[in-house]
């Protein structure tokens, strides 16, 4: 069930002024502060929720430095936990809309969060909601939409995914990960790291590591390090292909068995049978059977599958 509240009523009641800027020492994410706010509220962190929330202001700056807010910008916050990272963006966005699945933590954001009267907090799971709906609760629909997010690092990958392949046009997404995963998604050909993780996002959006961040600002401390991925939306698909599901299909059954070479994956995809076939239609585009998937380029994966489509249609 989702449940929305707006805090407007209350941000009158307190007077905020975006002039006013909040010192460090009253912030959420301040050390005794959030120590306080857990203690009052009884909370207990929920290892399955992966919460690990920040408690530092210049990692805090740095990120809504790199998401280039203004008050023409909304956003789309996944897991506000107690509110940290949610007050920066409050004082640089137009208007913050946050999906918290952990109902304990609803008091706790009503309470911190109150003065602000930009801010809208849905208590669903953020795999589970029609984005698409949601976004027309911005008070200004029409403006550009970015992502920012601590994303809870158990479910990374899906929540990309999930909000990617919504074709909802979010400008940007600046996202804090594991650095592993970050890494992943950057990489490049020829590398260890690439994959087609790498080639599923970079397909739509531009990726960079903005920075990497230590497991000494978060309470408690996770057990991986992270890095805050910036991804910018391509105005058009990195490549154009004939079949998009056929090019993600075939991309994604080459990397299978990532040390076998492109012959013996595209075998194991679409039959022993098809070898002549597959040898044929390799050689027509001009890419070699016996090289492995991580040394192609997206436009030559583009190229593969295009060149591999007549195996579809004998489907
Ligand atoms: N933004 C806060 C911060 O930086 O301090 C908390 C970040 S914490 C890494 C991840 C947050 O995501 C937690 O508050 C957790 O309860 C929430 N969360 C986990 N799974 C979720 C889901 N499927 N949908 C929405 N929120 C989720």
């Amino acid at each position: 069930m989702i449940s929305v509240f707006s805090l407007k009523a209350v941000r009158r009641l307190f007077c905020y002024n975006k002039a006013m800027t909040t010192s460090n020492i009253d912030r959420i994410s301040n050390v005794i502060r959030t120590q306080d706010i857990l203690r009052r509220h009884d909370f207990n962190f929920k290892k399955k929720f992966g919460q690990n929330f920040l408690t530092d202001h210049n990692i805090l700056t740095k990120i809504t430095a790199t998401a280039e807010l203004s008050e023409q910008v909304n956003v789309i916050e996944i897991g506000p936990g107690i509110g940290s990272l949610t007050q920066y963006l409050l004082e640089e966005a137009a208007e913050v809309m946050a999906f918290e699945i952990d109902k304990t933590l609803i008091p706790i954001l009503e309470e911190t969060l109150a003065p602000y009267d930009n801010f809208q907090l849905v208590n669903a799971d953020v795999l589970k909601v029609d984005m698409r709906e949601q976004i027309k609760n911005f008070k200004n629909p029409d403006l550009p939409i970015k992502v920012v997010a601590n994303l809870p690092y158990y479910i990374t990958t899906p929540i990309l995914m999930h909000l990617i392949e919504s074709k909802i046009p979010f400008t940007e997404f600046v996202v804090m990960m594991q650095k592993e995963v970050a890494d992943r998604i950057a990489a490049k050909p020829s590398t260890k790291a690439y994959g087609s993780l790498s080639i599923a996002v970079q397909y739509y959006m531009e990726a960079q590591v903005a920075f990497t961040v230590p497991r000494t600002v978060f309470v408690p401390a996770p057990n991986v390090d992270s890095a805050i991925l910036k991804m910018t939306r391509r105005e058009q698909p990195l490549v154009a292909v004939k079949d998009e599901d056929f090019f993600f299909k075939t991309m994604h059954s080459t990397f299978v068995h990532r040390r076998k070479t492109l012959m013996n994956n595209l075998q194991s995809a679409f039959g022993k049978d098809k070898k002549p076939q597959i040898t044929e239609l390799l050689a027509q585009s001009d890419i070699s059977p016996t090289i492995r998937a991580e040394a192609l380029s997206i436009p030559e994966f583009a190229r593969l599958a295009d060149a591999l489509l007549p195996l579809k249609e004998g489907e």
